[in-house]
């Protein structure tokens, strides 16, 4: 988590873009195993990785996302890929693999992503339910989905996220993290959103432009409008839920109704700090 911190502060602190920013930050989560994004990630039901990916920038509002890829090492640069092409905002399958191909982007073979945790959890999920008996998951088996949010030293904005989905998943099944304003959403003078819990009441609830809206025209803060989203509104259908998001002026917030949720941030003045529950760790300067 703090690698993560440090590449996006990097680009940061030597004047480069949130959206350059966001995307290091992302392509570390998605290169660590600890994750479910990239090499780690979580496994379908026919124990395939499908990969969802998605980035913003606020101060555009261009967007780029791939979902369902199983071929491009880091689904994020192909997001990112797709932004910069102007073409599209998002793009699927094999077609999606085939444009990050193109555009040079390094490629794997889709065993790379598998961990033997995955394996192991897609294996144990499918016993329990093979004995017909209802036995949620873990939280661990269910989350890991990576996300990133920066402001840069212009006041621009920008967010990505990056996730296999959730273990077992229908194959073909499409989550919330490369639909934008579901799972990802930033806009200069308003936040930077990314999201985690399960996709398909954030996309009902488009969540992440949800928070974007209670801000523009309800007027909320940023933390008042986080906690209504994640405590009343998402709550609401039983189910973890958890994002990360920065202000107009980068005051950052990471509410979630889960166990915990690891998370981090490095404040203006370069200070990180680090949280997996509810005790922030606090770890100097980055
Ligand atoms: N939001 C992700 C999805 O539904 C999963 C997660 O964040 O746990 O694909």
């Amino acid at each position: 988590m703090a690698k993560a911190l440090r590449a996006g502060w990097q680009v940061l602190k030597a004047g480069g873009s949130a959206l350059d920013a966001v995307q290091a930050s992302v392509v570390v989560m998605e290169d660590s195993p600890h994750f479910n994004a990239g090499h780690g990630a979580a496994l379908t039901e026919n124990a395939q990785h499908e990969l969802d990916a998605s980035i913003m920038d606020g101060a555009s509002l261009a967007a780029g996302a791939v979902c369902t890829v199983r071929r491009i090492r880091n689904p994020v640069l192909a997001a990112r890929a797709v932004l910069d092409s102007g073409q599209a905002v998002l793009l699927s399958g094999p077609a999606a693999d085939d444009f990050a191909q193109s555009r040079g982007l390094a490629m794997v073979d889709p065993a790379y992503f598998t961990t033997q945790r995955r394996v192991d959890a897609l294996r144990s999920l499918q016993a329990r339910a093979a004995t017909g008996a209802f036995v949620p998951a873990s939280e661990a088996e269910k989350h890991g989905t990576v996300g990133a949010v920066a402001r840069d030293m212009q006041g621009h904005l920008a967010a990505a996220t990056s996730t296999g989905g959730f273990n077992n998943k229908p194959s073909g099944r499409v989550g919330d993290s490369p639909i934008i304003g579901a799972g990802t959403y930033a806009k200069d003078g308003v936040c930077a959103v990314s999201c985690t819990g399960q996709g398909e009441i954030f996309i009902r609830r488009v969540a992440a432009y949800d928070l974007a809206a209670r801000i523009s025209y309800a007027h909320q803060t940023l933390a008042a409008a986080a906690d209504a989203l994640v405590f009343d509104t998402l709550a609401s259908h039983s189910i973890g839920a958890g994002l990360i998001a920065l202000g107009a002026s980068g005051e950052p917030v990471a509410p979630y109704n889960t166990l915990g949720m690891y998370r981090g941030w490095i404040s203006t003045d370069g200070q990180l700090t680090v949280a997996t529950h509810r005790a922030l760790h606090a770890m100097g300067p980055a």
